[in-house]
């Protein structure tokens, strides 16, 4: 199966105060550093993937460039990006190829370069249409400067766009938020992802908020009622437009669903290169490759015997991620592993297929893992279904829009059903998906 391919580029014109991810900025001398981990990273895949014990593909169907924002490298380093993908892998004539982009990011340059690689996807970081909301978090752009850039991009060829948005923004109230969406639905883009603004220490914004400060206009955050009461009027709102609810985050005009980020939800192969960047292959046939290092936790489980046979059976899938700090990356530590055996792989299959408008068939997954395994879910299934957050239709079962916004704890009571069992491997992928990131 074609694998995706994820690149992270991790630097920005400036950190909006609700970022919580690895990115900032940066010296050029960083850039440039940063740049030859990367290329020397992608020339590596082969080996890195072989040493991890997962199957390595050389065809791509998806490559995403995210971070961060791709588009603020120079045309040089882009240049050198896309040069190294295609020496080391075959991209498909049919590839969905999509760069993330801060609006006002976009010169003529970057876009010939874009067109000249084959990009067809552009994903422009908005968050909101209301030019004082953006202001507020640092963003450096007005609604303006979007549909400039959505004007270009349509100049080059590109119409499949995606914005993103964000909804609890600091000043954000239900006349602005609506007035937002309404305006990305005005711009023709036939991909809309919606966001609930995450309060966690890992952004300023999400520390004042904790601390009950008031820099970052902390103050001005909406209530969490009120966010998610924003999240659902979008969701009718973009539906009603015609831009179809697909994933919990994520809205598009039939054909224009993210086929990359399809693949985190479908449980898809797919590599991840630079900070911070997560992949997911199929385990090697070959017990020796995914066994080192890990021979005597399988022995242990086993009792001592024929480690290799039985552990072979379990296993599903390897996932490894690289450092989310940026100095460890840049001095080479390697990526950290997490073995998926079939019990791992079953309540992946829940956690993540569920995210997806059209639910799962838990008679595909009885059939892939077993009656037995599946049927120790039904009974907390069918307690969602009573309350509301889920609906079954026969061997179907979906999140309803309550069940969407309280899709962490019904994820979480999922996985406790799962550690209630007993299983070979005590395993617990700490893989929880990913933003488009
Ligand atoms: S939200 Fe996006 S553009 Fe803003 S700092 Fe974070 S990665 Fe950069």
């Amino acid at each position: 199966m074609a694998l995706g391919v994820y690149i992270s580029v991790p630097f920005c014109r400036s950190k909006c105060s609700y970022c919580n991810f690895s990115s900032d900025v940066f010296s050029q001398r960083v850039v440039g550093r940063y740049l030859d981990r990367l290329v020397a990273e992608v020339e590596s895949a082969a080996r890195t993937a072989e040493s991890m014990g997962g199957e390595f593909e050389r065809d791509l169907d998806t490559l995403y460039l995210g971070g961060g924002s791709p588009t603020i490298l120079d045309s040089h380093s882009l240049e050198r990006l896309f040069v190294t993908i295609r020496q080391n892998f075959r991209l498909l004539s049919h590839a969905e190829v999509t760069v993330e982009c801060a609006p006002g990011t976009l010169s003529s340059a970057t876009l010939a370069l874009l067109a000249r690689h084959h990009v067809n996807r552009v994903s422009l970081g908005v968050q909101s249409f209301i030019d004082p909301e953006a202001a507020a978090v640092g963003r450096l752009h007005n609604r303006t400067t979007v549909a400039g850039d959505l004007a270009q991009l349509r100049a080059a060829g590109i119409t499949n766009t995606n914005l993103d948005l964000i909804a609890g923004l600091p000043h954000q109230t239900e006349e602005s938020w609506d007035l937002s969406v309404q305006r990305a639905i005005d711009s023709g883009a036939p991909h809309v992802s919606v966001y609930m603004l995450e309060i966690d220490d890992e952004s300023r914004l999400g520390r004042e908020l904790l601390a009950g400060g008031r820099r970052y206009h902390a103050h001005f955050v909406p209530d969490e009622e009120l966010i998610a009461d924003l999240y659902l009027a979008a969701c009718e709102k973009l539906s009603r437009a015609g831009l179809v609810h697909y994933e919990i985050s994520n809205f598009a005009r039939p054909g224009f669903e993210s086929r990359h980020n399809l693949k985190y939800w479908k449980r898809e192969p797919y590599l991840g290169f630079g900070l911070d960047a997560h992949s997911m292959l199929r385990a090697s046939a070959d017990p020796y490759s995914w066994l080192s290092g890990v021979a005597d936790q399988a022995a242990s489980h086993v009792g001592g015997g024929r480690p290799c046979a039985v552990a072979c059976a379990d296993l599903d899938a390897v996932r490894f991620s690289t450092p989310d700090s940026l100095e460890p990356y840049l001095s080479g530590s390697g990526p950290s592993r997490t073995l998926v055996f079939r019990r791992g792989a079953l309540e992946e299959e829940f956690f993540l297929g569920l995210r997806l408008t059209r639910g799962i068939d838990i008679s595909r997954l009885a059939l892939l893992y077993g009656a037995d395994q599946v049927e120790a879910f039904l009974p907390t299934i069918g307690e969602f279904t009573a309350g509301g957050l889920m609906l079954r239709d026969r061997d179907v079962i979906r999140l309803t829009s309550r069940g969407r916004l309280l899709s962490n704890e019904i994820f979480a009571r999922l996985l406790s059903v799962s550690e209630s069992q007993v299983s070979i491997f005590e395993h617990r992928s700490n893989w929880g998906g990913a933003r488009e990131l």
